[in-house]
């Protein structure tokens, strides 16, 4: 297949590049490098630096790469500051977004693939959680992909462009080649292994008063190329539906940290800290809807084998892009 990837110079862009290309898909990155790494985008797929906001830039892209398919990773992710700047969130996660759904449309594309997240749940009353769980946002950041959804079912019905909307729990983990490495860091696992590695002074646990066993938030921590699988099932899927992505187990933040230390073998210093606003308890998904529409065979279902591989590419490339 063609893919163009919106975004592909970020982190899951760049392991799901990875992905595709070595099952011999042709693949053209756009992204405008605000998040992204120019050293992330793999030598073997073509690169179009450009911006969804210019819509004469992605319908070019489009033109000439001429894709089957459109996988959109290119937005912001940061449940914390999406709580401080809603309007950075809604513009460029909704308006710029649209751009891409319209050039689709007007160039045929069959399917765009969409990154969605677990955020568009909010407080979810039933874990695990299924994808008919009512989508009640309680952060910008959820708000704006739960829009762009919304968006989606729309060019679907009117254009005819099909979609799937992955809805992501936390991405972690690693590839041989591509990593997470992101200027701040906000995640937890890759500052949890800062600190492993000394570059931080401690790390802080945002809250310890939840409604979980030891009061810190639990998540569902879902390995990336797990999450690259599931971008080319969507690809090959024929209809169109939103779907969720985890392991279906439930990590709370002090067990990462007791993960990291063991993975690492190394001790450093933790704060107890306030709560972060917009995060909710327990998110953990029921992903059954996707291994039976989909198809998709996660491979990674212990955390410990998860942040091995987020450990050992940051052995690999201590400073991580930047050489
Ligand atoms: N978290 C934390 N300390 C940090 C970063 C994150 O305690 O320095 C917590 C955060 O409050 C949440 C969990 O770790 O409960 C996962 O946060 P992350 O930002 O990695 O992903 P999110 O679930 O927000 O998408």
């Amino acid at each position: 297949m063609r893919i163009l990837v919106a975004g592909g110079a970020g982190y899951i862009g760049s392991c799901t590049t990875e992905y595709l290309l070595d099952r011999g898909h042709e693949i053209c990155v756009f992204d405008a490098l605000l998040n992204g790494h120019r050293q992330a985008v793999d030598e073997r797929a073509q690169f179009v630096y450009g911006n969804l906001e210019d819509y004469n830039a992605i319908d070019k892209a489009i033109k000439d790469f001429k894709p089957e398919g459109v996988i959109h990773f290119a937005a912001f992710i940061e449940v914390g500051e999406s709580m401080k700047l809603p309007g950075k969130y809604f513009r460029n996660n909704v308006a710029n977004a649209m751009n891409l759904a319209e050039a689709c449309a007007t160039n045929a594309v069959r399917k765009i693939v969409f990154s969605s997240t677990a955020a568009t749940y909010g407080m979810p009353k039933n874990i695990p959680i299924r994808e008919d769980e009512p989508t009640i946002p309680i952060n910008a950041y959820g708000e704006s992909k739960l829009m762009f959804e919304k968006v989606l079912v729309w060019y679907e019905k009117i254009h005819g462009l099909q979609y799937t909307a992955l809805r992501y729990f936390n991405a972690a983990g690693a590839t041989e080649k591509h990593g997470e490495d992101h200027n701040p860091e906000t995640h937890l696992i890759p500052l949890v292994l800062q600190a492993a590695e000394g570059k931080r002074p401690h790390i802080s646990v945002f809250g310890t008063d939840y409604d979980t066993p030891d009061g810190t938030c639990i998540r569902d921590y879902i390995h990336v190329l797990d999450l690259a699988q599931a971008h080319l099932l969507a690809l090959e899927n024929q209809t169109s539906g939103a779907y969720n992505l985890g392991t279906g187990n439930g990590h709370s933040v002090k067990s990462i940290i007791d993960t990291v230390k063991s993975v690492t073998g190394k001790d450093f210093k933790v704060e107890y800290a306030d709560r972060r606003p917009g995060d909710p308890a327990r998110l953990i998904a029921d992903s059954t809807a996707a291994k039976k529409v989909l198809g998709w065979k996660p491979m990674y279902d212990d955390i410990n084998a998860i942040v091995e591989s987020a450990w050992k590419w940051r052995l690999k490339f201590p400073n991580g892009y930047q050489n």
